[in-house]
């Protein structure tokens, strides 16, 4: 059975490419250009996935968003958002309220198809179905090579990254301080601070979302540290 999903979205350029790229492999779509219709749309059908714009002419994607997550039966369902370049505040806002995803436009077509079928399959939609893995059985570190794969995909990454990453793994589901990780990837280099970390872990986290764009692999917590959730 082909899932079905909602695409609320006002550019129909927009509209029309990412519709083609997801009926492509096999969804069915409905588009709404309204808020207004979009909630209708959510009254007479049931639907496993949405992607909604956040600026619409009767309103924001992210008002709806809050309704689907207040209500019981549509709670669970996967939310994609989509913004205009630059509303950082809209991403953080979307997280928050509960989005499972987002895409800052512009966005390549197959992207966004790639990360509705990562969010189909997590939800137990796709036909691929993966069993729930651990992050340390996802992971495989060759500590000769100084390689790290994630789900048998070679990971493209620097030296430093490589003594980030490898160190998470071996403390996987453990906070890990910024002084802790600096001092593992970094040595006694005087040169680094608490912001060459941050740094580190947004190229790891964004070549991590290229293998598997649905997962954050790696969490922050605020005035603590960073910790690879298993
Ligand atoms: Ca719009």
């Amino acid at each position: 059975m082909s899932a079905r999903l909602l695409l609320l979205e006002d550019d129909p350029a927009i509209a029309r490419t990412v519709a083609y790229a997801l009926e492509r492999d096999g969804l069915l779509v409905t588009h709404s250009l309204l808020v207004h219709d979009a909630r209708q749309q959510m009254l007479s059908h049931r639907f496993d996935l949405l992607v909604l714009d956040v600026g619409l002419p009767d309103g924001s994607g992210l008002d709806l968003l809050r309704d689907v997550r207040n209500a019981a039966q549509t709670a669970a369902i996967p939310v994609l958002m989509l913004s205009a370049h630059g509303e950082e505040i809209d991403r953080v806002l979307g997280l928050e309220l509960g989005a499972d995803d987002y895409l800052t436009k512009p966005f390549s077509p197959r992207e966004l198809a790639a990360r509705v079928k990562a969010l189909l399959r997590r939800a137990g939609n796709g036909h691929t179905a993966a069993p729930a893995a651990s992050a340390a059985t996802l992971f495989h570190d060759d500590e000769a090579g100084q390689r790290i794969s994630l789900r048998g995909q070679p990971l493209p990454l620097t030296r430093r990254e490589y003594r980030l990453l490898a160190h998470l793994l071996r403390g996987a589901g453990r906070i890990h301080s910024r002084d802790a990780l600096l001092a593992a990837a970094w040595g006694d280099d005087s040169e680094s601070t608490d912001r060459t970390v941050d740094t580190h872990i947004k190229t790891l986290r964004a070549k991590l979302r290229e293998v598997d764009p649905a997962r954050d692999y790696i969490s922050t917590h605020r005035g603590m540290g960073y910790c690879l959730d298993v």
